[in-house]
């Protein structure tokens, strides 16, 4: 498959293709008319063992628009069903995304690489299968935002603008991400595998899930129960991770949840500013269906659909089944919860035990207390929690002056510093820099003008998120007032 471009050492796999030729239709990216490299994540090449300085030159943007590809390398458009809004469509897939083939992460690990808005395939449906510059370094930014925040999420390895004109409300330039993921599997792959009422396959897709993310369910007494149970293990531990920084999906469909446990799929995603759990960013979200607040039970819902599409593997009758799948459903509230209380009391600087048993009583009420003033006032959710570490050293002014009722605050916080919080714990957990949402708009438009100095600061910003720097101060601050009412458009 190579042509003209030198490809020093790149092995692609194509373990998906072959062991699930189902789920995989061979295809080649759209010709790029001028690719010019937008931004490159070279630490995550290196990683990889690709050679940064060979990505940036003809060859490596060859590989990163799919123009060309080493030997052996068999690029696929992946079939997905999925709940859109709860919906259920029987047929998505990479409507505009290629999985070019694995690589290794440092640990010998497989690694899909993975490219979007490569052009139509059989399943784009009306779709035009292009991307524009905006919404792939919207997913840049984030994902490795993510990253950086310790939370698991595909990551980006670059941005190719492609020079060819995307039309959406107006016409934009286009562009190419090259992702990296653990795998691409998604609750939507079970439900597309499911509906071919080929039990082979289903297996055959379990076997692949177990073996790439879940290996030690193999050794379990059922494998395939074991694997549902650590989907839904991952999964609560994951959005629990979202619910702790504030984030919010915004698409929370079953073909954008992993079965590998990391974030997908960063279109009308946004970080909280003011803490409010119907928090919606969305435009086409109008129900709330995704808002900030019900991430949680948006999760165990997509997990039930999951659960759904692997009741053939789960028990030979089908009452047993759904008997066996109830109940290790019944593992995400409590997983959920032990993540999100303990990372709250850590975002408070509160130890994990506290003496005598008292932890609920003192610490889990005077956080759900603070919560309730925080929505009350519209505190911001990022910024609160560095004031308080200041508070805890002695400079309470800035958390108070967050607050409407004062005298109420003034009195949470006397209650709270005498659990003895610990503001460096506070440090290591709250960050300062988070992707903020006029942060971000700035950065793309800038970088659609030509202008990728903003962006850069900003990915130099939140790739770092836990450390204050000098020069980096706007970074840490609010929308200014007159940003008004965010919203994201799914012109992705
Ligand atoms: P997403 O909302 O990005 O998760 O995509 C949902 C589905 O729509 C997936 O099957 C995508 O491949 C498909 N899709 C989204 N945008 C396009 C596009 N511009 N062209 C073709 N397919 C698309
Ligand atoms: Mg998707």
């Amino acid at each position: 498959m190579s042509g003209t471009a030198v490809f020093p050492a790149i092995v692609l796999g194509d373990r998906f293709a072959r062991e699930l030729p189902e789920l995989a239709i061979a295809w080649r990216a759209e010709r790029a008319p001028d690719p010019r490299l937008l931004v490159l994540n070279g630490p995550l090449a290196e990683r990889l063992g690709l050679d940064p300085a060979w990505l940036r030159g003809p060859d490596g943007l060859a590989l990163l628009t799919g123009a060309q590809l080493p030997e052996g390398a068999r690029p696929v458009a992946q079939g997905y069903a999925g709940h859109q809004f709860g919906g259920y469509s029987p047929r998505l897939g990479d409507g505009r995304a290629l999985l070019l083939g694995e690589l290794a992460d440092p640990d010998g690990r497989p690694v899909d690489l993975h490219l979007k808005g490569s052009g139509r395939t059989p399943f784009a449906r009306g779709g035009d299968g292009l991307a524009a510059v905006g919404p792939m370094l919207r997913e840049y930014v984030v994902s490795e935002a993510m990253h950086a925040l310790g939370i698991p999420t595909t990551r980006s390895l670059a941005v190719v603008a492609t020079g060819a004109r995307v039309q959406r409300e107006t016409e934009l330039p286009g562009a190419v991400l090259a992702r990296v993921a653990a795998s691409h599997l998604r609750v939507g792959s079970f439900q597309y595998a499911r509906a071919t009422d080929d039990l082979d396959l289903l297996r055959r897709l379990a076997d692949h899930a177990i073996d790439r993310h879940h290996p030690a369910a193999a050794a379990a007494e059922h494998p395939y129960r074991a694997l549902y149970a650590a989907v839904v293990d991952a999964q609560a531990r994951l959005i629990a991770q979202w619910m702790l920084v504030g984030f919010v999906h915004g698409v929370m469909n079953t073909d954008n949840m992993t079965i590998s446990g990391e974030s997908i799929d960063f279109g009308p995603c946004a970080f909280l500013d003011a803490f409010d759990p119907a928090t919606v960013f969305s435009s086409i979200d109008e129900g709330g269906r995704y808002a900030y607040g019900n991430q949680p039970a948006v999760g165990q819902w997509n997990l039930a659909r999951l659960a759904e599409a692997l009741l053939p593997l789960l028990a030979d009758d089908e009452q047993d089944a759904v008997a066996v799948a109830t109940e290790l459903l019944g593992g995400y509230a409590p997983a959920y919860r032990a993540v999100y209380a303990a990372g709250l009391r850590r975002k408070f600087g509160l130890p994990d035990g506290l003496p005598d048993g008292l932890e609920d009583a003192v610490a889990g009420t005077l956080i759900d207390q603070a919560l309730t003033q925080m929505e009350q006032s519209r505190v911001d959710f990022t910024g609160f929690f560095r004031d308080l570490a200041a508070a805890a050293r002695g400079d309470a002014e800035p958390a108070r002056s967050r607050f409407l009722d004062l005298a109420a605050f003034d009195d949470w916080l006397a209650r709270w510093r005498a659990l003895d919080p610990d503001p460096d714990a506070m440090g290591r957990v709250n960050p300062v820099y988070i992707p903020r949402n006029h942060l971000v708009e700035q950065a793309l438009a800038a970088a659609v003008d030509g202008d990728l100095d903003p962006l850069h600061h900003l990915l130099a910003a939140v790739t770092d998120p836990y450390r204050a720097r000098p020069g980096f101060e706007r970074y840490a601050d609010p929308a200014p007032e007159d940003f008004g009412d965010y919203r994201t458009f799914c012109g992705t």
